[in-house]
């Protein structure tokens, strides 16, 4: 039987939605072909996890811990995924496209000799080919690409899959692993956290960005008011983070995050191509900005022509009101 296998993405050791977005296209594709999902784990308390891996659909789950895992370093990871890799043969390994994944996708495919399609928004397998899609030219363009290799990874992009359980009785399989002593081994000595906002910009489900309509601390604080009370998380664009008034680790679009969230508002934001290949996948994008016509209105579900400052106060208001805050 043909296995696919899922590289799960954690953070601070709980799953990622996008995993689960993952599992969902994979068990789909191993159902066509007959296959059966594996999934592999890399953390110190990696098993921890396995039984929501399990109620998503992997029947096998590979858990590989090591306090090595706690924090993420290319090498120790590229040794572990490797060695499960080359152990269980699969046809297709899919992760999600996290900038850690990124990171490690091509080593691993060369080491592996794999073929490697990165950055997808869908996959599937056609014959004896891995075919996706993949946004280019800043999203503006998808290219459907291939690859007929033995062994394929793909790594998709958040928000490309609906997550769906299906449980099945699975079986945890631990993989004893050790870093070489001879190997050299980066030290990671600090993470400095992003600012400006309590909600993973890439995992969430609402997303408020700010342009440079927002203008001013009185603008962000708006900004902040509605993420707050629709519990989501904070972009910008380039505009407002070479200001200053938002963390770089906000910025939206070619240079900065890839978002697909269920909701996207996008205030004083022109639309900029740079920009919206950054968002374009949202589900609902809901544009303000005063002028009519800012391309930001061609990406727009539902448009609204105003000043910022006159408009986020009463939608503020009417929200909390909904919502009995
Ligand atoms: C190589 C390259 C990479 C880039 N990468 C990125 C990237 O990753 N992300 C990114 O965002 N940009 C990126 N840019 C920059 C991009 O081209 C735009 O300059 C930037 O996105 C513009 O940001 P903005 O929409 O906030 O500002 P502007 O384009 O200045 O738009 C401001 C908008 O706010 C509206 N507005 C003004 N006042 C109000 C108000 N009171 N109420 C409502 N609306 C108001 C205006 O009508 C206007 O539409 C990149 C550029 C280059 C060349």
């Amino acid at each position: 039987m043909k296995t696919l296998l899922v590289v799960a993405a954690l953070q601070d050791g709980r799953l990622k939605r996008s995993t689960f977005e993952v599992i969902a296209r994979t068990r789909e594709v191993a159902r066509e072909i007959g296959g059966d999902v594996a999934a592999v784990v890399l953390h110190p308390a990696a098993r921890d996890v396995a039984p929501e891996l399990m109620a998503h659909g992997a029947s096998r789950v590979h858990v590989v811990e090591d306090p090595v895992f706690d924090r993420h370093l290319n090498g120790p990871v590229v040794d572990a995924l490797a060695a499960v890799i080359s152990e269980i043969g699969p046809r297709l390994v899919v992760a999600p496209s996290t900038e850690s994944f990124k990171d490690v996708m091509g080593a691993l495919a060369a080491r592996l000799g794999a073929g490697a399609l990165p950055d997808v928004s869908e996959f599937g397998l056609e014959g004896d080919q891995v075919v996706a899609v993949r946004p280019v030219m800043a999203a503006k363009m998808m290219a459907r690409v291939s690859s007929a290799e033995p062994l394929v990874i793909v790594s998709v992009r958040s928000g490309s899959y609906e997550a769906s359980r299906s449980a099945v009785e699975g079986e945890v399989v631990p993989v004893s692993f050790s870093t070489r002593a001879d190997a050299p081994c980066p030290v990671l000595r600090d993470i400095l956290t992003a600012g400006g906002g309590e909600v993973d910009l890439s995992e969430a489900r609402v997303v408020v960005a700010a342009g440079r309509g927002v203008r001013d601390e009185a603008g962000r604080d708006l900004v902040l008011e509605l993420a707050r009370i629709t519990g989501a998380a904070i972009g910008a664009s380039r505009a407002v983070v070479e200001t200053g008034l938002f963390p770089a680790t906000a910025q939206i679009g070619q240079t900065g995050k890839v978002v697909s969230p269920d909701l996207y508002f996008a205030i004083g934001i022109s639309g900029a191509i740079q920009h919206v290949a950054g968002m374009v996948n949202s589900r609902v994008i809901v544009a303000i900005n005063k002028d009519p016509d800012a391309p930001i209105f061609e990406y727009a579900t539902y448009g609204i022509v105003g000043d910022a400052f006159k408009v986020l106060p009463p939608l503020i208001a009417a929200i909390k009101a909904q919502e009995g805050r």
